[in-house]
């Protein structure tokens, strides 16, 4: 194969790759919203809130965020670092991390709880109960 098109593939399949996350994520999204309103919640998308919580309870006050383990790095099993280009990769999850806290911080000085589901909680019924004893009665 020539030269130049080894050169191409290179950042095509650094899109596919992280197109592959970007979906998964929006995956969880609608699982837990969906979750949410079978389970009697009624919730605000698309607040103006810090970070930008993926659902907003307001009369609660709780904002609920949905992270992918990798971009957030939960430290499991999910998020195994990248074995190439940690140079790139570790400022990255770094600014990831520190805008996730700065925004959770911004939210408690407003007075709002911050909840966070996770990628791997796979299981609905346990997430289920979670959500319940976070939020409350519907
Ligand atoms: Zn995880």
């Amino acid at each position: 194969m020539p030269r130049s098109r080894l050169k191409k593939r290179v950042p095509r399949a650094r899109k596919g790759f992280m197109r592959r996350f970007v979906k998964r994520n929006t995956g969880l999204e609608l699982r837990v919203r969906r979750l949410l309103f079978a389970m009697g919640y009624r919730y605000r998308l698309h607040t103006d809130l810090p970070g930008t919580p993926d659902v907003a309870f307001p009369r609660r006050r709780i904002a609920v965020f949905m992270h992918g383990c990798f971009w957030h790095q939960h430290g499991c099993s999910l998020c195994r670092q990248p074995k190439s280009n940690l140079k790139y990769w570790g400022p990255k999850f770094e600014r990831n991390k520190q805008r996730d806290y700065a925004a959770y911080r911004a939210l408690r000085a407003l007075g709002w709880k911050v909840v966070i589901v996770w990628e791997c909680e796979k299981n609905d019924a346990r997430l289920r109960t979670r959500l319940q004893e976070t939020l409350g009665a519907p």
